[in-house]
Formats: C-alpha cells, sequence, structure tokens
C-alpha cells in the first residue's frame, strides 16, 4: 500500500517514537490510533504457533490455543530435507494467519556447542551450514504465508546457565566460522523479517545492545532489511539498545524504556535520527505484516496433523540395526515396554511449549499398523517420575519380554531432565531406564530402543540391544511416524545433525561448559562437534551425519567441471547415487570440504553441501553440488574477510562425516593477494617461502661462507635451524654482510619485491 513511512514518522511526537520502541502487550507492539499504525501479535515458536489465550509468560506455562504441534528442530534437522522443512514453515505461516499472529518466534540457529544445553532440542545443528540452509529453508516456508519469521537468539546463546548475565568470551574467526554463519546464510538467503537478539552477553558486551552484532554485522554487512527484537526481557538499557541497532524491545517495558529513551535523545546522548530510522524500519514490518493479513484464514487441523506425521518419519534416525531386527514383521507376540510409550515425549519444555491439536498414541498407533496377525502386549517397565527401580514393574515387563518374540523398549529423557532454563549436568538415562533395559536383555535378545530426547544420550547399554530408533521429540503425529518406521511401511532416512559422543568429557566444550559465574570461554575455539572428534581422532558413539536405512545406497562417477578453478568462480561437482537395495528409501549425500595443506589452523573437514534425494529399488540419481568462494575460505581476521588460501582442496562425499566413499581434488587460486609488510622481526622461514623476497635473502647468505652445509649441519637442519629467526638476528649471522644501518635500505628492498606500500 502506498503508504510514505517517513512522513508518518515525521508526525509522531519524541515520546510515541521512544515508546514504539517497545511492546503494548506481552505479546503485541503498541499501535497509534490517529496515525494509522496498528498493533500486531508475535508469538512462539519455531515447531507450532504458542498463541496464549489467558494469562501470559514467555516459558510455556499457561495454556495456548491448539495448533499443530510439528518435531522439534533437532528432529528437522535430522531429516536434512530443505522441501520438508519449508513445507513446516508454511505450515505453520497458515496457522498463524488463522490465529491473527503476524511473527513467528523462530527458528532458533545457535549452534548445539555442548549436548548438555537444554535447549538444544530448538536448535538445529552443531554445523553452521546445515544450521543456516534449513533455518533459511524454514523462514521461506513461514514468509511465504505473508507471516514474518524471528530467527533467535542472535547470537552465541549455547547454554541456558546464566543465560541472562553470562557473558561468552569466543575469538574472532570461531565468531564467524561457527557461531554467526548460520544466522549469516539465513539472513542473506531469506530476510527474515526479525531477527531476535539473544540475552547473554557477547565478549563483553550485551546482545541487545551490541552495535557490531546488531548494526555493522546484521545491517550493514549482511543487508539485514527487517528489525531487530529483543529476547523477552533481554534488554538492559533501553537507549543503548537502540543506538546499537536494536528496534523493538519485548514484552511491554511498562513504559521504563520509553522514558530512557527520550531523556537520551534529550540529552544528547543518542541522536533523534538514529530514534527516527529506527522507527522507520520498525513500521515497515509492522505494515508489512498488516497488509498480508488474511482476514479469512483458516487451516485443516487433519491435513496439518497428516503433514507432522510425514514429517516426523523424516526426523528419526535409525541407529542400529543388527541381524536386520527392523523393519518388524506384522505377526507374533511383540511387546511395547516403557511408560514413554504411554506418556509420550513429544516436544520439549519452555517458550516452545504448543498445546497440540491433537496427541497420536504410540501404543495404539502401532496396534493399528501391526494389524490382526500380530500380538501387541504392554509393560511399563520404569516409574517416569523418578530414578529409582521399581521391582514390581521390573518383574512385570521381564514376564513378558521372556513370552514374546519382540520387544520394543521405549526410553528416554523425562521432561525434568531438559527444557528451556536450565543445561543438564549429564548425559545419562535415568537410571531405572538404563537397569530396565539390561534386565530385559537378560530374557530376551530381540531388543528395538525407540529413543525420545532432545538431546544426546550415552549409551552403556548399547551392546544389549540389536536396534535403536532415535526418535528425537517428534511432535504430536509422533506415534504413527514411528509405527510407520518400526513396520517398515516407511524406510527410515534421517541422519544426525549432531555429534553423540561416547562420554560428556569427550565433548570439546567439556571442561569449559557452562563457564565460571558470568563468564564463559569458548577455549575449544573452531573445533565444535565433528570438526574436534575429527581432529583429535576420537570415535564418537554415532558421528555426525550418520544414519541407517532399510536399504542400500552406492556412491560414483564423481564428476568436477573443473580441476581448477579462482575464488570468483563457481564449481560444479556431481556425482550418482543409486538404490542397491529391494526398497524404496531416500539419502541424504554430504559433501565436505578439507583444504590439503594451509597456513592456518583449519578442522579435517567442513561440511559444504548436502542434497537429500528418494530413489526407487535400481533408481540412479545424479546429484550436484555447486561451490563457491565461502565453501573453500577461512575468516581473516587481519583482512576481516573470508580469504581462501590457493592451493590444493580435497572434495569428500559420503552418507556420513565418517563415512566418505569418493574423492577428489580441485585446485583453487586466490585472487585476493594477501601482501603484509616486512619489519625487523619477519622471519626468514617466510622470507625464503616468498618466492619475492627469496631472491634477496640468498644474496645475503650467499656471501656468508660459514653458512654453507658442513658434515656437523646438514642444508635440511640448517634451513630449520634459522626458518624461525627473525630478520634483526640473521643480521648478527651474515655479520659484516649486512649491519643494522643499511636494515632500513633492506626492508625498503623487501617491501618494494612484495608490493608493500608504506
Ligand atoms: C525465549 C524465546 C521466546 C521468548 C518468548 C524467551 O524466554 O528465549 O525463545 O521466543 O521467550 O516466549
Amino acid at each position: 500500500m502506498g503508504r510514505n513511512i517517513r512522513e508518518i514518522v515525521a508526525q509522531l511526537t519524541l515520546e510515541e517514537k521512544a515508546g514504539l520502541c517497545s511492546g503494548e502487550t506481552f505479546w503485541t507492539t503498541k499501535a497509534v490510533e490517529r496515525l494509522g499504525i496498528p498493533s500486531i501479535m508475535m508469538t512462539d515458536g519455531p515447531h507450532g504457533i504458542r498463541k496464549q489465550a489467558g494469562a501470559v509468560d514467555h516459558l510455556g506455562l499457561n495454556k495456548s490455543v491448539p495448533a499443530t504441534c510439528y518435531p522439534s528442530a533437532v528432529g528437522l534437522a535430522s531429516s536434512w530435507n530443505r522441501d520438508l522443512i519449508r513445507s513446516v514453515g508454511e505450515a505453520l505461516g497458515k496457522e498463524a494467519q488463522a490465529e491473527g499472529v503476524s511473527i513467528l518466534l523462530g527458528p532458533g540457529a545457535n549452534i548445539k556447542r555442548s549436548p548438555l544445553c537444554g535447549r538444544n532440542f530448538e536448535y538445529f545443528s552443531e554445523d553452521p551450514h546445515l544450521t543456516g540452509e534449513l533455518a533459511a529453508a524454514h523462514i521461506e516456508g513461514v514468509q511465504s504465508q505473508g507471516i514474518g519469521s524471528s530467527i533467535k537468539h542472535f547470537a552465541v546463546n549455547n547454554q541456558e546457565h546464566r543465560r541472562m548475565t553470562t557473558d561468552a568470551t569466543v575469538d574472532e574467526r570461531t565468531l564467524r566460522e561457527i557461531y554467526l554463519t548460520g544466522f549469516e546464510i539465513a539472513v542473506k538467503k531469506a530476510q527474515p523479517w526479525t531477527v531476535m537478539s539473544a540475552y547473554n552477553r557477547l565478549n563483553g558486551s550485551y546482545c541487545s545492545e551490541n552495535e557490531t552484532l546488531l548494526t555493522s554485522i546484521l545491517k550493514e554487512e549482511w543487508g539485514h532489511e527487517g528489525i531487530v527484537v529483543s529476547d523477552w526481557g533481554a534488554v538492559n538499557e533501553a537507549a543503548a539498545s537502540v543506538a546499537a541497532g536494536m528496534e523493538l524491545e519485548m514484552p511491554s517495558s511498562h513504559g521504563i524504556g520509553q522514558k530512557k529513551i527520550v531523556s537520551a535523545v534529550e540529552n544528547g546522548q543518542l541522536s533523534e535520527e538514529v530514534l527516527n530510522r529506527s522507527v522507520e524500519r520498525l513500521l515497515t514490518v509492522i505494515f508489512k505484516a498488516v497488509d498480508q493479513k488474511q482476514s479469512d484464514a483458516a487451516y485443516d487441523k487433519e491435513d496439518h496433523h497428516q503433514l507432522a506425521r510425514e514429517v516426523a518419519r523424516e526426523t528419526m534416525v535409525l541407529l542400529k540395526n543388527e541381524e536386520q531386527l527392523l523393519p518388524l514383521a506384522k505377526t507374533g507376540k511383540i511387546a511395547l515396554i516403557g511408560a514413554l510409550s504411554e506418556r509420550v515425549r513429544y516436544q520439549g519444555g519452555g517458550s516452545s511449549h504448543v498445546n497440540p491439536t491433537k496427541l497420536d498414541s504410540i501404543q495404539e498407533e502401532i496396534r493399528k499398523a501391526a494389524g490382526e496377525e500380530a500380538e501387541i502386549i504392554y509393560a511399563q517397565g520404569y516409574d517416569l517420575d523418578g530414578d529409582e527401580n521399581d521391582i514390581a514393574l521390573l518383574n512385570e515387563a521381564m514376564r513378558i519380554a521372556s513370552e514374546a518374540h519382540t520387544v520394543v523398549l521405549f526410553v528416554g529423557l523425562p521432561d525434568r531432565y531438559e527444557s528451556e532454563g536450565y543445561d543438564r549436568t549429564h548425559l545419562d538415562l535415568p537410571a531405572n531406564q538404563c537397569h530396565l533395559i539390561e534386565q530385559i536383555a537378560s530374557v530376551q535378545p530381540n531388543i528395538v530402543v525407540v529413543l525420545s530426547n532432545g538431546a544426546p544420550v550415552v549409551m552403556p547399554w548399547l551392546g544389549c540391544v540389536k536396534a535403536v530408533l532415535e526418535a528425537y521429540l517428534g511432535g504430536q503425529a509422533l506415534g504413527g511416524a514411528i509405527a510407520d518406521l518400526l513396520f517398515g511401511d516407511t524406510n527410515p532416512s534421517g541422519k544426525l545433525a549432531e555429534t553423540f559422543p561416547k562420554h560428556v568429557k569427550h565433548n570439546p566444550s567439556h571442561p569449559f561448559f557452562p563457564g565460571e559465574r558470568d563468564r564463559v570461554e569458548y577455549r575449544e575455539g573452531l573445533f565444535v562437534g565433528y570438526r574436534y572428534y575429527e581432529a583429535k581422532e576420537i570415535e564418537p558413539l554415532f558421528p555426525f551425519g550418520y544414519g541407517l536405512s532399510y536399504t542400500t545406497f552406492e556412491y560414483s562417477n564423481l564428476e568436477l567441471d573443473s580441476p581448477e578453478i579462482t575464488d570468483r568462480d563457481t564449481l560444479q561437482v556431481s556425482l550418482d547415487v543409486k538404490n542397491t537395495g529391494s526398497r524404496p528409501g531416500k539419502e541424504t549425500v554430504q559433501l565436505y570440504v578439507r583444504d590439503v595443506a594451509s597456513s592456518v589452523i583449519r578442522p579435517e573437514k567442513e561440511l559444504k553441501g548436502f542434497e537429500k534425494v528418494e530413489l526407487a529399488p535400481g533408481e540412479t540419481i545424479t546429484v550436484t553440488f555447486t561451490l563457491d568462494k565461502r565453501s573453500f575460505a577461512y575468516y581473516n581476521v587481519d583482512l576481516s574477510d573470508w580469504h581462501v588460501e590457493s592451493g590444493e582442496f580435497e572434495l569428500l562425499i559420503g552418507s556420513s562425516s565418517q563415512d566418505i566413499t569418493l574423492r577428489a581434488s580441485v585446485t583453487v587460486r586466490s585472487t585476493q593477494e594477501i601482501v603484509t609488510a616486512i619489519h625487523r622481526n619477519t622471519t626468514i622461514g617466510e622470507l625464503m617461502a616468498n618466492p619475492k623476497t627469496a631472491p634477496i635473502l640468498q644474496q645475503l647468505r650467499d656471501k656468508r661462507p660459514e653458512l654453507a652445509p658442513s658434515d656437523a649441519v646438514s642444508s635440511e637442519m640448517m634451513a630449520a635451524m634459522i626458518r624461525d629467526l627473525p630478520l634483526r638476528t640473521f643480521l648478527s649471522l651474515v655479520g659484516g654482510a649486512m649491519t643494522e644501518d643499511k636494515l632500513p635500505k633492506l626492508l625498503d628492498q623487501l617491501n618494494q619485491a612484495v608490493g608493500f606500500e608504506q
């Protein structure tokens, strides 16, 4: 609609402008009726609409209107399926329209630094590329329906412990390569209407008042066109937030923020120009929301439930399947054991908690799928509300286990173990559940474990069971999806978007998580998730990217469209994938890049592409990836830019991070020459390695016969000994051939040779 937002802003009083920078209520923005500025509503959350009808809170405590509960982000990420996630986004957008909600608070794009983070179920992955791609698909889906997304929590909110005060100390390269890349991809690809700033501090300053983050990086560098909204209650000082580039404080600060902003403008601490621009951006989003509101929007609850089931099938990961125990035959006696098959855990706790439109019963869905020829029996097995063994429950479970042909054991984390608001302190399942698994194994060899949890658990009992299905938190239709997968009506295709370690102490963040008082140092740097396990050769329980299928796939014919490119070109990489088994199935092909030789520290490999394809038995499909500069680059802190070091890169194609079946090499030439000044402390090694400076240095050395190799010191030894000497020390070694007073001239000569302009 043809509105002149600048003119509207010009008509607002200072008080009105300052007032607009914070919410009217818990979930709505302020209206200014005299100028036709409406109020809009935002609600959680990433996998379902949480529109509260009664009392409000931001921890999901009070009930909300019924909405479809889709699988949590941890499961969505395990689908590795952009289209599927886009369709969840579209459905969420439709439901938001039907509820009169304009902005959906999600998706969560924080990196899983530690498996202990209580909110990992709401985040996608330990890998930034996967996170960014999937977050973008989610946002595209939601926004295609005229509803805004709010990607959160920007940035480095990787723990719940002291989340509102802790200061995350992260070096710049790690910040860029690990913690910001996911946001960057999503912002550039999908332009979320809003970005939610995190509660915590980052390198000393609250994310809500962090100008580098909100203005320099988000707005200026990435070109974000929308607004920044604070996490609920995250604002420290309202005027500082506006100055830093945050447009909206949520929820209402009951006039406090408004007063502080007015006085900051009046006393010259905040420029009114900055406030005006902030209100302009805010109004642009508000009017965009209003213009796209559909007054007659509705959705079909049953259709959306079916979608939730389709989605859930792809979110579950088959971790083990010895002797092909799965899929189960639809005959004989099958014992279902475990309270979690009755009191289903299908979503996580906190602000993303949805009031589902309906909830599948796992047991009923299994009965339906098994049909008439199978007999399904059930025992509770353990007390979900406590960790102690219950002998009566245990005995009953063992009795039915011994009668059955197969046992399907439902275990996992109870709600009290993981939630928004606090972190876990260990990765164990409740002791009574572990004990139950071991006891059942003593009477029954055919055990399938179905796990309900939002983040990795350790599995000391893994050797006692033949099959494990990681069902994560599968949303309201998880029951049907579990049944589909157990009986093979659907072929599992999920792959882990996070590493499952064998022990919590193996996780790289372990000794530094969650930090000391209000300071958490990200000392493991770049080495998050698989980047660390690979560098240290620590075998995980299950690696990143891993997941089994009931069929088999073969990869062949890896081809590159060029053996050599520059960092301005793109590279096409293609290969064939064939379904070599007897069932239809979906496979996620993963592409990792390895820098063969680098002057900077780099992980062994990094995910730079993935494609999920569906194949009938015997079918072959060609998968193509396009790589660009960023696929090969690291963040160079001296340049404040991404940089590719010229040289050879290996492209690794696999079905998981550790199952690499095809490899090829490409040479990438950098077009960005880094010219650094040569000074008296530049090392001999660096000068000799540079073809432009090596001859100059060689001339000096040639003048000194005593620097020639001898019987006692070979030329290799000589080279190694002097490699790290600074130029100034070298002077004394070539005594006479070069003296301190001649050094400035030599430096000029060297700097000229490399093209450094003083
Ligand atoms: C959470 C956000 C959520 C907001 C509103 C906060 O506590 O961190 O993710 O969107 O509450 O409920």
